[in-house]
């Protein structure tokens, strides 16, 4: 037998022994988790720095404290989370009693990526956990050293037979693939998306896909210019840009253009200093092939800002071109790297006709003190998330939806109806795993004002 069917077989026969649904087993098992990172964030750490230089707080306060803060919240509300609802009723059932009742799904499988190795694969786990779930966890290839102390260290935490650690690439996936799951939780790019999307359809197994895209900006002349350079490029300078909701591309006039460059400039050097490869605050690209394709958005582009590269190191400066065209390849693909084009606009009603000409954006961020144009837009355009005066914070407010996060609104769907007196219990057909794990193309909105941060 292969280490996937060993790992399916094991989860499913416990998952039907139904070890991991009582409230106390799921609460063990998430302190188990917190225990897990307390007592190995050092090694945590270490090993992202192998695997791509990723800067000590990057990693310690956007996956290990995030990570913490969820588990923390799940123990927090687990009870409640478990609970069965009373749901209105319609004329017929006025004398009944309606509950909707959460129930696991059963065998779950996660698939992670490489740009947030930890976060991406054990925010989405908690979720499995707390909603009862067995669990197969496929960290990615492309950052082997994560992927390895994963593997160590689940099994000594969690319990063996309910949760399976498979590491691999490609073929390892698409065995996984072959077998039977009750939910797939897929995080990386959209190709490999619709990959999933048709292994699970063999089943007709549920799936989130948190997949990429490209996220606009729009920054206007009312705009704290100052502040607005900050946050667009602390937003593409985390993870050297290597964030699913990082700014992609600005849209200004001409005039706000140069206010930005100015500004960045005074930024960057702040941030870094004057050799920002050698800062322990600036990451790397993850590896050569990343680099590369990176790199090459970069030939025959005007660069007004930074420009750079070491390909030994996969090191690439912040970097604003300019005059760039809609048709140029950097406008073609998500970026994913501390490359920012500006295109220029005349005006908002230019930008908004400009981002409803493309795909949907995961994110829309807009830098205006206008609040009919922040309306504008809000009303004018659809994007998962829309952020006025700020890049990337919304992941962190978590009453609002996206994919991989828990929110606190559980949307179970299994309900059991108790007709009044009587035991007759009717189970629906839907059931639903994980606490709200809704896709991203929700539309939310988060306004900051100018002196939030
Ligand atoms: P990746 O290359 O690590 O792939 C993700 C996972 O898919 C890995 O575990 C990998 O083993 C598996 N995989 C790769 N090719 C496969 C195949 N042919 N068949 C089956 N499995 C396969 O990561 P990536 O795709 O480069 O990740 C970056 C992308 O993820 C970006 O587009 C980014 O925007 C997106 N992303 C989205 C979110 C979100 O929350 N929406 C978060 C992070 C990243």
């Amino acid at each position: 037998m292969s280490k996937a069917e060993v790992a399916v077989n094991t989860a499913r026969n416990s998952f039907k022994n139904g070890t991991t649904k009582p409230y106390e087993f799921r609460l063990q098992q998430l302190k188990a988790l917190l225990k897990l990172i307390e007592e190995n964030s050092k090694e945590l750490v270490e090993e992202a720095r192998k695997d791509f230089k990723k800067p000590k707080f990057e990693l310690v306060l956007y996956e290990l404290e995030y990570v913490k803060n969820e588990i923390l919240e799940a123990m927090h509300n687990l009870k409640e989370w478990m609970k069965p609802r009373k749901v209105t009723k319609p004329l017929p059932f006025i004398l009944d009693k309606v509950f909707v009742y959460p129930e696991p799904y059963g065998v779950v499988l996660i698939i992670g990526p490489w740009n947030y190795p930890f976060m991406l694969l054990f925010s989405p786990f908690i979720g499995a956990i707390a909603a009862g779930n067995c669990a197969v966890l496929k960290p990615s290839e492309i950052t082997p050293n994560m992927a390895y102390l994963t593997e160590k260290l689940i099994p000594k935490y969690l319990d063996p037979n309910c949760y399976h650690v498979i590491t691999g690439g490609i073929p390892e996936t698409t065995q996984l693939l072959e077998h039977r799951f009750d939910y797939i939780f897929y995080t990386g790019n959209t190709n490999v998306g619709k990959i999933i999307q048709r292994a699970a359809s063999k089943y007709l197994t549920p799936v989130t896909l948190e997949l990429g895209g490209k996220s606009p900006v729009y920054v206007d002349n009312t705009a704290d210019v100052e502040l607005a350079a900050g946050r667009i490029l602390w937003g593409k300078c985390v993870n050297s840009g290597q964030s699913c909701i990082a700014p992609d591309y600005i849209l200004c006039t001409k005039e706000v253009e140069q206010k930005l460059l100015k500004a960045a400039k005074m930024k960057i050097r702040q941030w870094y200093g004057e050799d920002i490869q050698s800062s322990p605050d600036y990451g790397r690209i993850v590896n050569h092939n990343h680099f590369q394709r990176v790199i090459k958005l970069l030939e025959g582009a005007n660069v007004a800002l930074g420009g750079s590269y070491n390909a030994e190191e996969c090191f690439i400066e912040p970097t604003i071109i300019v005059d760039v065209k809609s048709s140029d390849p950097v406008m073609q693909e998500e970026i994913f790297g501390p490359v920012l084009p500006i295109v220029n606009v005349a005006n908002a009603a230019d930008a908004i006709n400009f981002i409803n000409e493309r795909e949907k954006p995961l994110a829309l961020y807009v830098f205006s003190n206008d609040k009919k144009i922040q309306d504008l837009f809000l009303k004018n355009t659809s994007s998962g998330n829309y952020t006025v005066n700020d890049t990337m914070m919304h992941f962190s407010c978590d009453s609002i939806p996206f994919g991989a996060k828990i929110n606190k609104y559980l949307p179970v769907r299994p309900h059991i109806m108790e007709h009044k007196g009587k035991t007759s219990k009717k189970k629906s057909l839907g059931s639903f795993l994980l606490p709200n794990k809704v896709p991203n193309k929700v539309g939310v909105a988060v306004i900051r004002s100018q002196s939030a941060k």
